[in-house]
């Protein structure tokens, strides 16, 4: 569980997060939206300790994260925009194992973490590829297994569909749906929802720093577009029904 508690971070004059609460649970799936400027990344790099809040708190599993960033490392994965910045390795998997070796684990366990890194983004077998020769939404594939292969709790996602081409795209949202339908919590930061009704338990709108909403998907039309966040087509509890495409909400899963 992620625990945020009348956080606040500044930057010289920004107060680009400003009393903030709210907490995540195992297993949820949040969508954190607001507009470019409004502190998600801020946000959310508070929660593995990148970013420390100048007032307030943040926990991970009950330990204030200041007290033991690595633990919060571990239990919080993270992907950021541009994944080739964070590629380490010449190959798939010895990218992949990069973080299961500095936790120091054995190579039996490095071998099978790869593994279930690299089927559950579909890239099963890929190990020997180059990272180099991938295409963009493989090479985000790759950057979200390396997070993976971190067994988290929870993985946040900041920006993941940036950059990609629309095929890449849906492929990445429906990698998504499948991890978050075997239990990874998800926190994904975004100014795009297309899709992202279906992976949504909750919906968090930021504006200016302050956490202006935190409903489910389908009270979250009104808030999003007064705080200038484009509501796609589709989207849950809006005009044109649920959301739209080959992406179904889980039956029966709910907060
Ligand atoms: P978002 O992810 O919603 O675009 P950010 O968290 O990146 O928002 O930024 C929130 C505010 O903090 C913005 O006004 C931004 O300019 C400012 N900011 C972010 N990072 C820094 C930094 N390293 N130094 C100074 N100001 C920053």
């Amino acid at each position: 569980m992620i625990e945020v508690n009348s956080v606040r971070v500044g930057y010289d004059d920004v107060r680009a997060v400003d009393d903030v609460s709210f907490a995540i649970d195992d297993g949820e799936g949040v969508v954190l939206a607001g507009a470019n400027g409004s502190g998600k990344t801020t946000l959310v790099r508070t929660f593995n300790g990148l970013v420390s809040p100048d007032i307030g708190t943040v926990r991970v599993d009950g330990t204030p994260v200041h007290e033991n960033p690595a633990a919060a490392r571990q239990a919080v994965s993270m992907v950021f925009q541009h994944p080739r910045d964070g590629i380490v390795a010449a190959t798939i998997g010895a990218d992949v194992a990069f973080g299961p070796e500095n936790l120091g684990c054995d190579r039996a366990e490095i071998d099978r973490r790869v593994d279930r890194a690299l089927s559950a983004v579909g890239l099963d077998s890929r190990h020997e590829d180059r990272v180099d020769a991938l295409s963009g939404g493989e090479r985000a594939r790759v950057a979200i297994a390396g997070a993976l292969a971190m067994e988290p709790t929870h993985l946040v996602l900041d920006e993941p569909f940036s950059g990609l081409d629309e095929p890449s795209r849906r492929s990445l949202l429906s990698h998504l749906l499948e991890l978050r339908r075997d239990g990874t919590s998800l926190v994904i930061v975004t100014h795009d929802l297309r899709d992202l009704g279906a992976l949504a338990d909750r919906v968090l709108v930021l504006a200016n720093g302050h956490l202006m909403a935190d409903v489910p998907p389908e009270d979250a039309a009104d808030p999003l577009s007064k705080f200038d966040v484009r509501v796609p087509t589709g989207w849950p509890g809006s005009e044109g029904g649920r959301d739209s495409g080959s992406l179904e909400r889980e039956p029966g899963r709910s907060p």
